[in-house]
């Protein structure tokens, strides 16, 4: 049954507070109807079980909060200009009227309404986005206005198909550059970043693994090896937000000098404001070691995905004409 539904976990990570007080309990559903007299909207919560309409229809009485005029099957309609034959609640045109107008609240989950957990607001339900199997109404927590901001915070300025080609450059440059990075002294990084994130300055426990990360600064999507030179310390949360980011992208001037100062990197390259494809790199050492590795599951799917990358960085000049072949591009 939905109502024992386990709620989930509410991670602070979307960058907005959450409404506090008594609660918003994100579940509710609300009725939404404007009042035929007054044209008021009211709002009403109805809690966590849906109203059948045929009921509504036989008990409600509902009251408008401005003027005062019931929605009731027995209340006549105030439309002055309609003849009595259709506003007198004796009529079955009048019944009708109320069946439908019930009908109308409470027919199906779109019908009804939710107060949104970010900015307060009480909306109707096709101003949140489906959350399937999830409460009574199957509806996200926050409006769609609210998820967009959220959204932005925490993917700023790219689309899903950035996203994916994101991923792809660093699951490939991960794979080009073993071999190429340096092991990391963690006690030596705790050290120098005084045991706390870099963007947040939450203290962080060496001893939980799984609450801190270490940040490829310049990123290995790039071709950049992590080495102690480009390596931070980061909470876990924020190492989600940085990603495959080119450092300038990411944190602010500030912190790029400061970063700078900690690690020795080169801050004319971490605050360039494009990223630039690592031009120490030997990449035709990388390709030949990429080819030459165990055995892949999806060996024709990787070659794919290499070509890709080499070809987007404009890196093919750079292989020698041995892995140009092997990579099946003609001379
Ligand atoms: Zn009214
Ligand atoms: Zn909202």
């Amino acid at each position: 049954m939905v109502l024992n539904m386990p709620r989930r976990k509410t991670k602070h990570k979307t960058g907005l507070p959450r409404i506090k007080g008594i609660g918003i309990k994100v579940h509710d559903a609300w009725i939404g109807y404007v009042c035929i007299d007054c044209d008021k909207l009211n709002l009403f919560s109805i809690g966590s079980i849906l109203l059948n309409p045929e009921e509504t229809y036989l008990n409600a009485e509902w009251k408008c909060k401005k003027c005062g005029y019931l929605h009731s099957k027995i209340s006549a309609l105030p439309f002055k200009e309609w003849p009595s034959e259709y506003t007198d609640p004796d009529s079955i045109k009048c019944q009708r009227f109320w069946q439908a107008f019930f009908r109308i609240a409470t027919e199906n989950k779109e019908a009804y309404w939710k107060q949104c957990n970010a900015c307060g607001r009480i909306l109707p339900a096709n101003a949140f986005s489906r959350h399937q199997g999830w409460g009574l109404l199957e509806k996200q927590m926050e409006c769609r206005s609210c998820k967009g901001a959220i959204n932005a915070y925490l993917n700023p300025r790219r689309t899903k198909q950035q996203l994916h080609e994101a991923n792809l450059k660093r699951r490939v440059g991960d794979l080009l550059l073993e071999g190429e990075n340096e092991r990391i002294d963690i006690n030596a990084l705790f050290k120098r970043f005084n045991g706390k994130c870099f963007k947040t300055g939450v203290k962080l426990r060496k001893i939980e693994r799984k609450s801190w990360a270490i940040d490829h600064i310049l990123p290995s999507s790039c071709l950049y090896p992590l080495t102690t030179e480009n390596a931070a310390l980061l909470s876990k949360e924020a190492n989600n937000n940085k990603r495959t980011k080119w450092p300038s992208h990411f944190y602010t001037n500030s912190e790029l000098i400061r970063l700078a100062r900690i690690t020795g990197a080169d801050l004319s390259l971490l605050s360039r404001k494009d990223p630039i494809v690592n031009p120490n790199i030997n990449v035709n050492k990388c390709v030949t070691r990429y080819l030459k590795v165990r055995e892949r599951s999806n060996l024709s799917k990787h070659i794919k995905e290499l070509k890709k990358l080499l070809e987007d960085y404009g890196l093919v000049v750079s292989i020698s004409a041995k892995n140009k072949k092997l990579l099946g591009y003609k001379k």
